[in-house]
Formats: C-alpha cells, sequence, structure tokens
C-alpha cells in the first residue's frame, strides 16, 4: 500500500495523459475526476482506471481531443455525441450546455451517446445539484459484457450505473443533498479488480464463475478463467435491480442512439458509456418552497430512526462526503497493483509514474 496526497496523485496521474497524448487541461480535467473518486472512497473509479484509458487512447477508441457534437438540438431536447472523447470532459461539456437550456426552458432531457468512461456519475448529479436541480441519470457500458441477467449464466451487459440527485432544503436551509449513485450489479466490476488485487474475497451472492455457478473468486470477473471464458457479476436486487439495468442500456445506449451490446467481446480495454440525463429545475416547477420544506422534513424525519448499525441511518451522498474529508486529510491510500499498473503503463510510454 502507497499513501499519497490527492494533489501529488493528480499530478502523476495527469503527466501520465500528457505522456499517452492528452493535452494538459484534459489530462487535468480528468486526473482530478479520478482522485476526486478516490477520494469519495470509490477508488474502483479512481486512478486505477488510468492504464486502462492509456491502452484504450492506444487502441484508438479514446480519442484524447474530442469534444461532443450536437446531433439533435430541440430547446429543452438535446441530442449529443461523446465521439469516444475523455467521458469526464465531453460529459462536463454536455452537463454545461444542458445547463443552459434548463435556465431557458425549465427543464432538459439530454442524450449523450459514445463517450469515453464517464467515470463517477455522482459527479454530474452533484454538479446539478449544486444549482439547485433534480438530476437523473441512466447509463449504459459499452465493454466487455459482465453482468448476467437475472436467473442466466453468463454476462450480458454492463455493470450500467444509475443515479439521482435531489438538492434538500434551499437557501437558507440548504442541506447537503442526496446523491443515490450505483451501479446496477451488486458490486461495481472495478471493485472485483481492487479485490482482486488486495487478494481479498467477494461477498457471497455477487459472483458466478465461467460454468454459471456462485463463487467468492473476483478474479473471475477480473482475468480470463479456464478456455479463457469469464465469470459473471450478479445484477443487485434480483428481478428488480435487473430490471434497471436493462432500463439503463435502453435508455441510455438505445434511445441515445449510442447502441446496446449484443456481441462477443473482442478484448479491447476501452468503455464506452452513454447517458440519459433529465434535469428539473424545482423553482420553475412552482414547487420550490414546498420541495424544500418536504425535502428537509423528510430527511429530519429519516434520521429520528433510532440506530440500528454502527453508522445509524446515512443520506445517499453522506458516505462519499465523509471520505473526501478524511482521505483529503490523511492521503490516499493505492494498493501494491494500481501502482505497479500505474508504473508499469508509464514505462510503457517512456515516461516514469
Ligand atoms: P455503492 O454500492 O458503494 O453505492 C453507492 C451509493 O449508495 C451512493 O449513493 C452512497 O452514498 C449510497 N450509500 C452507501 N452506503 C449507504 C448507507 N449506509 N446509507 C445510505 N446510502 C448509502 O456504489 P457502486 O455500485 O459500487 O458504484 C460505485 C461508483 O461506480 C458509482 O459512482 C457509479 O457511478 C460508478 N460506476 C460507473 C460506471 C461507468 O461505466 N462509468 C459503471 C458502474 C459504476
Amino acid at each position: 500500500m502507497q499513501r499519497i496526497q490527492a494533489t501529488e496523485l493528480s499530478l502523476r496521474v495527469a503527466q501520465l495523459f500528457i505522456a499517452a497524448g492528452a493535452d494538459t487541461a484534459r489530462a487535468k480535467l480528468v486526473s482530478d475526476n479520478l482522485v476526486l473518486a478516490n477520494l469519495s472512497g470509490h477508488d474502483s473509479h479512481g486512478v486505477g482506471m488510468a492504464p486502462r484509458y492509456v491502452d484504450a487512447i492506444a487502441e484508438g477508441y479514446l480519442k484524447p481531443h474530442a469534444d461532443i457534437r450536437v446531433v439533435t438540438d430541440a430547446g429543452a431536447l438535446l441530442g449529443l455525441d461523446g465521439q469516444g472523447g475523455f467521458g469526464q470532459v465531453v460529459g462536463e461539456q454536455a452537463m454545461q450546455m444542458a445547463f443552459e437550456r434548463v435556465a431557458t426552458h425549465g427543464s432538459c432531457i439530454m442524450s449523450l451517446a459514445s463517450a469515453h468512461h464517464l467515470g463517477r456519475i455522482g459527479h454530474f448529479a452533484e454538479m446539478a445539484v449544486a444549482r439547485g436541480l433534480v438530476a437523473l441519470h441512466f447509463v449504459s457500458v459499452w465493454a466487455r459484457p459482465i453482468v448476467a441477467p437475472f436467473g442466466g449464466g453468463d454476462g450480458r451487459f454492463g455493470t450500467n450505473p444509475c443515479c439521482i440527485g435531489i438538492p434538500v432544503g434551499y437557501g437558507e436551509t440548504q442541506r447537503e443533498p442526496f446523491v443515490l449513485d450505483f451501479a446496477t450489479s451488486r458490486v461495481a466490476q472495478g471493485k472485483m479488480r481492487v479485490a482482486h488485487n488486495e487478494g481479498r474475497l467477494a461477498e457471497s451472492g455477487t459472483l458466478i464463475d465461467e460454468n454459471g455457478k456462485p463463487t467468492n473468486n473476483p478474479g473471475v470477473v477480473v482475468v480470463p478463467q479456464s478456455d479463457g471464458r469469464m465469470g459473471a457479476l450478479l445484477p443487485f436486487g434480483e428481478h428488480k435491480g435487473y430490471g434497471l439495468a436493462v432500463a439503463c442500456e435502453l435508455l441510455g445506449g438505445a434511445l441515445s442512439g449510442g447502441g446496446t451490446w449484443h456481441d462477443t467481446h473482442d478484448g479491447r480495454r476501452a468503455v464506452l458509456n452513454s447517458m440519459l440525463t433529465i434535469l428539473i429545475d424545482p423553482k420553475r416547477l412552482g414547487t420550490q418552497m414546498s420541495f424544500a420544506s418536504e425535502t428537509l422534513a423528510f430527511v429530519d424525519w429519516l434520521r429520528q430512526s433510532p440506530a440500528n448499525s454502527e453508522d445509524g441511518v446515512l443520506l445517499a451522498g453522506e458516505p462519499e462526503r465523509k471520505a473526501r474529508e478524511e482521505r483529503q486529510r490523511l492521503g490516499i491510500l493505492i494498493d501494491a497493483a494500481t501502482w505497479d499498473e500505474l508504473t508499469q503503463s508509464a514505462r510503457k510510454l517512456g515516461h516514469v509514474f
């Protein structure tokens, strides 16, 4: 394990992206975003993804200089193409454009097709709630099909994240927002990579092996098993979580024009995300004041529940904020395998991490 401060880590990862062909501004934006995921407690979506991005640039699927392209512009309805650009870059461009539309129309439905990995989707919801907006995101993942359908025995789609951001209170009564942000698989695939790197077992009920049998070995979704086949993650929440995963594929992938997964994997390292985003301004809906008081009242009501666990009642978004405070202070722990992958990735580019 290596402990490193966030600013130092971000600097090093930005240099890695510059060595891979990114310009300074984009490299910094992407590395800051990955480090923010580490700070938020989601190492699965942190700097451990950087070697994969470097490989995706070399493969030609990640286009480090690409910006969004406007495909459809119908006021409150925006159809955008991420053109394989850094998801952190085109994702923010797309959100900024959607915010302008909300300012005019009070709401915006924005689809973003074919961005390279968007990272932690909660980042986009946090951008929206900071502006007092409600945000809904449905995302498809176009990479290796790693999640089995409910009742199925092999991977057929990605970890399709879903995210909902809701501001709590308003003005003087404003509190920390609700930011629910999760993969629709029981655990994110990156968490299995981290567990595998750290030599930990996965919880029961999370994985099936390459023969469709339950297993606790996270390696089944990280390295090819016998005859090159892989195991799969299971969706969360049985048939209900599976249904949400399919909705993310159809709304994020099919509706945006980005496409759905229906093929075998060709071994590529790139991860493409397509996302449907819905933004609503409560002020323009005319419910701002009652919305603010009801969100406050409900959250207070939840918190009055007697604690039945060590942490008691938390609101989604709270664990990430807590982790940020702690990791900013103490630094970020990077496991040895991730550090080694970053070093190897730099070496391939003739660079020192
Ligand atoms: P997770 O299982 O850790 O769940 C996170 C969510 O649950 C957060 O909203 C968190 O605030 C909330 N939460 C956690 N503990 C809680 C508690 N005790 N009480 C109330 N709420 C609580 O997350 P995950 O499924 O591992 O996903 C991790 C990240 O991976 C997310 O940011 C997601 O966007 C990202 N992701 C991205 C992709 C992609 O392709 N870009 C794919 C999958 C996941």
